[in-house]
């Protein structure tokens, strides 16, 4: 039961882990590093700050083509600037949805009244190409395409490279949200046609949460100014201003900044996307075997689950409840996610994080405890 502590299990500072969609368990050096006051104008600081857009560039091999530019805020505050700086006001955006994360950038168009059309698969679906290609001969109106890498509501994996080829062949630009994937799925700028990426420090690059990021196709940032509705979310502005004078045009997050610098360098130290990838496929695949085997159902087949979060079916074992399963995970030291489904009732476990087959393992044998204490022998 719950009251043998000894059992419990808990990162070098204490927290429990988290198996979540972010924010995620970062390493001990990684919150150590932000110990640290800097001034926005600190020569320190400002290398450092230079340092890390760089290495972002160079995460997709985009070294002299591709610029990055920081921004303060969560994940969606990036995504919302790429949809207003991109999508100019007479523009019209394609947006590929099979999630909720889909969904919130249709919601960004209507906030900025920016003309789309939504294309639609169900949760438990990928983007349909056949489809996108369809759309853009019928709709020369449109400029922009915008697609989920990994849509984290499910954690499907979309075909980003046919996505890509198909706007490519119709002359459109391409955006994606990589939130999720962006240092764990490969996304090669040499191979993959795109004008703009986003991603945030705090997903699987392992930083700590507060800036978002753009990597862009320089000379489509180039044609974004004055597009974007914000002052603050302006892509364009932040980008020319920090070409003048190295320096964020408001506070920057300094803590986050350190800490993702330090981030980014065990990120190379593992081996970049290769070994970070690689990390978390071994996770989600012990995780899903494990979970499997005590007879629980994953949403997706496995050749559309990404190694980023795992969705499975809510058992309707009457003796199985959530809230009590939740918190009895969260005693031994693992935190999990709800579902985020209309298609089913679900809950979710992440693989992504400063987490390994020890974690892994740790959680798999405390659900098996819980489903013991629960007296479900057969989950259905
Ligand atoms: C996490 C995430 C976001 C941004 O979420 P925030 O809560 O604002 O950080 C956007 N898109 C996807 C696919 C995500 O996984």
């Amino acid at each position: 039961m719950t009251d043998d502590t000894n059992n419990v299990s808990s990162t070098p500072s204490g927290d429990p882990w988290l198996l979540t969609p972010g924010p995620l368990t970062t390493s001990l050096s990684v919150k150590q590093a932000m110990l640290h006051d800097y001034g926005s104008r600190d020569a320190t600081f400002i290398d450092l700050n230079a340092r890390i857009l760089e290495r972002l560039v160079a995460i997709v091999n985009g070294a002299g083509n591709y610029v990055s530019v920081p921004l303060q805020g969560s994940g969606t505050f990036v995504v919302e600037a790429m949809i207003g700086n991109f999508v100019p006001a007479d523009g019209k955006l394609l947006i590929l949805i099979n999630g909720a994360y889909g969904q919130r950038i249709a919601k960004i168009c209507d906030y900025y009244k920016r003309d789309y059309r939504v294309q639609e698969s169900a949760e438990d679906v990928p983007v349909d190409t056949a489809q996108l290609d369809a759309t853009l001969d019928a709709n020369p109106d449109i400029g922009h395409v915008v697609v989920v890498h990994c849509e984290t509501t499910s954690g499907i994996l979309n075909p980003i490279k046919e996505v890509s080829e198909i706007v490519a062949r119709h002359k459109r630009s391409l955006l994606i949200d990589s939130m999720s994937a962006f240092g764990a799925l490969p996304l090669d700028a040499q191979e993959i046609e795109f004008d703009a990426v986003v991603a945030s420090s705090n997903k699987c690059l392992e930083g700590a949460p507060g800036m978002g990021f753009c990597v862009a196709r320089e000379t489509a940032l180039e044609q974004t100014e004055g597009n974007s509705p914000s002052l603050v979310l302006d892509l364009y502005d932040q980008w020319r201003a920090m070409q003048k004078n190295r320096q964020w045009r408001f506070t920057p997050p300094t803590h986050v900044l350190l800490a993702f610098d330090q981030a980014l360098t065990e990120f190379e130290a593992e081996d970049g996307v290769a070994g970070r990838g690689g990390r978390y496929r071994a996770n989600c695949d012990l995780l899903v075997a494990g979970m499997r085997a005590m007879g629980f159902k994953t949403l997706l087949p496995d050749e559309l689950q990404a190694p980023i979060i795992i969705t499975f079916h809510m058992p309707t074992n009457p003796e199985f409840d959530f809230n009590a399963f939740y918190d009895g995970l969260k005693d031994q030291g693992y935190v999990i996610y709800p579902g985020k489904l209309t298609v089913a009732d679900s809950f979710r476990m992440g693989c992504i994080g400063r987490i390994d087959a020890e974690q892994v393992n740790g959680a798999l044998d405390a659900v098996a405890q819980l489903l013991t204490r629960f007296g479900i022998e057969q989950i259905t």
